[in-house]
């Protein structure tokens, strides 16, 4: 089952893993992803819950949003402190070859340009982060926004294995960050742990779970906590109705001059709700 763990590793590493197969899998059903923007998109919404597992109120928000010149960007993911994932990409059908190493080309997908982290917490300003995208692996970049933007360093790995068909087969992440005071030789003795894991995707293929990776490489770590992770959005009708009262007495007649009904979409988790032309003229009547 689709989860995130967190915990503590010697006092010098706050560590969390992630695993997310039928998340990512549903993101691909609802929003019909190429296999490149199945990668693309669901390590993406892998890494927005990995950065979500620092947060102590259910207010907390997390929004990352890969700007870039890829021809499957821009790409927006969101999750909250419980784990609850959406999001989508702007070119969901785009198919790329695969890159030199025979893997889905996911830094080609989205190009060079900016990744843009906002943080929202219940009575603050959300607060926003900007970085140059790396390499467009997801993984990296967002390492170099906690290093640079939030001052913590921070290894991200994060992947996804899709089947040939399509289908997802795995999705797995790591999120590990190096607590102050932390000698240099522990930290370049995990960077060569790291460096030998190996593909995070294909051990999670082969029945890793989060719980079992983390023992690999943190013996004896504590766990503080697990929580569920699932593809959930909090889209409803009542919120595209508001949206189109908002839209005004004209631009609403307007509408109902060439359309019977309008069908309205949310972009973050592709559920549609259908306006009935009674249910569009009330509203006209209100507006
Ligand atoms: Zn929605």
């Amino acid at each position: 089952m689709d989860h995130l763990v967190i915990g503590l590793a010697y006092g010098k590493f706050r560590i969390a893993a992630i695993t997310g197969k039928d998340t990512v899998e549903e993101a691909r059903k609802r929003h019909n992803l190429s296999h490149t923007a199945t990668a693309a998109l669901g390590r993406s919404l892998l890494g927005a819950g990995l950065l979500a597992s620092s947060f102590k109120s259910d207010k907390e928000r997390i929004l990352l949003q890969f700007r870039g010149d890829g021809p499957v960007s821009p790409i927006v993911a969101m999750a909250d402190r419980n784990v609850n994932v959406r999001g989508y990409c702007e070119n969901p059908q785009v198919e790329l070859e695969l890159n030199s190493q025979g893997k889905l080309d996911v830094g080609g997908a989205i190009g060079s340009g900016m990744l843009y982290v906002i943080r929202e917490r219940d009575n603050y300003e959300p607060y926003t982060g900007t970085v140059p995208i790396q390499t467009g692996e997801v993984g990296d970049d967002l390492a170099y926004y906690l290093q640079i933007s939030e001052q913590v360093p921070s290894a991200v790995g994060l992947g996804v294995l899709v089947d040939p068909t399509g289908e997802v087969r795995s999705a797995a992440g790591l999120l590990v960050q190096v607590l102050p005071g932390v000698p240099e030789e522990d930290i370049i003795q995990l960077e060569e742990k790291l460096m030998n894991l190996g593909s995070l995707s294909h051990r999670f293929d082969q029945g890793e779970t989060p719980e079992s990776l983390l023992d690999d490489l943190f013996e004896g770590w504590n766990k503080l906590e697990e929580r569920p992770l699932k593809f959930a959005c909090d889209c409803s009708k009542e919120r595209f109705q508001r949206g189109l009262f908002s839209l005004g007495r004209e631009e609403l007649s307007d509408l109902l001059e060439t359309q019977q009904s309008v069908e309205t979409v949310c972009r973050f988790c592709g559920e549609k709700y259908e306006f009935s032309r009674e249910e569009i003229e009330e509203l006209m009547k209100k507006a």
